[in-house]
């Protein structure tokens, strides 16, 4: 049974692949925060195994990796960073903190998780990495420079790092999600929602599903020659 650990399981995007990978019989270990109770009924629904751990803390991540070992007996076939924030309004008006901490959960996040389980894939010579960009790394977004600066840093980092990887047979990739109907669109109203939907040329929002089955594809051996990729998943948003 191959293994995964999925940071940010707990809802949105990352519930919706934790749900698929267990349903697709892998064994899975997917990290929270604050939402306890949703990531304990999401276990005790999927089978899957839920740890706290905050996708800035270095210490929090050597516990991710010593649970991993417990659990997976120091397998881990893939590792898919999630885990986000948001942050809308004008550059200007950013705080040095709150760049600081969106860097802090999405660039450090994946770094610190990188590097806690990409030796055990190097020792292996076996394993994949997903990073969870966004269209707007690709392309800029007004009023979320700082996310887009995030998310296009998880670009950079797949194309390197699959480079640097190959050779190990570890392969590196990034998923650039449109836009998905999550917790995340909260603060969109209806007439946003519409118009982005009108924007989109298949006419509708992502949903969890759709990411998550470029997810398994890409995690799994059918993708098996493909890596330091950007796959849009955006409904041809960003084309
Ligand atoms: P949600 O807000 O629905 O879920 C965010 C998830 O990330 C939660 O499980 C949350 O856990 C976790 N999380 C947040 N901060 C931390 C942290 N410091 N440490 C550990 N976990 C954390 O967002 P989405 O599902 O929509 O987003 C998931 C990923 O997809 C993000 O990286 C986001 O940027 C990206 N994305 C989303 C898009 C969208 O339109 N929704 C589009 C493109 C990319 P908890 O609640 O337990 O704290």
């Amino acid at each position: 049974m191959p293994n995964i650990v999925i940071t940010g399981g707990s809802r949105g995007i990352g519930a919706g692949m934790v749900r698929l990978f267990a349903f697709q019989g892998w064994q899975v270990l997917f990290t929270y925060r604050e939402s306890a109770e949703r990531a304990r009924a999401l276990a005790d629904a999927t089978g899957a195994h839920a740890f706290r751990c905050d996708a800035r803390s270095e210490q929090d991540h050597a516990a991710l990796l010593q649970e991993a070992k417990r659990l997976f007996r120091g397998r881990v076939d893939a590792l898919i960073c999630n885990a986000g924030t948001s942050y809308t309004g004008l550059l200007q008006d950013m705080t040095t903190e709150a760049w600081d901490d969106l860097f802090a959960v999405h660039v450090r996040g994946a770094f610190l998780a990188t590097r806690a389980f990409l030796p055990g894939m190097i020792s292996e010579r076996h394993g994949s990495i997903l990073y969870i960009s966004s269209m707007w790394g690709q392309v800029g977004a007004s009023c979320e420079a700082a996310y887009s600066a995030c998310k296009a840093a998880l670009i950079g980092l797949t194309k390197a790092l699959a480079k640097e990887a190959g050779p190990s047979h570890v392969r590196v990739n990034c998923l650039c999600p449109g836009v998905i109907d999550t917790d995340m669109l909260k603060e969109y109203s209806a007439d946003d929602l519409n118009a982005l939907k009108d924007e989109t040329p298949l006419g509708r929002l992502g949903t969890p599903e759709d990411i998550a089955a470029a997810a398994y594809f890409l995690c799994g051996e059918n993708a098996a020659f493909i890596t330091g990729q950007a796959l849009g998943v955006n409904g041809g948003f960003v084309i």
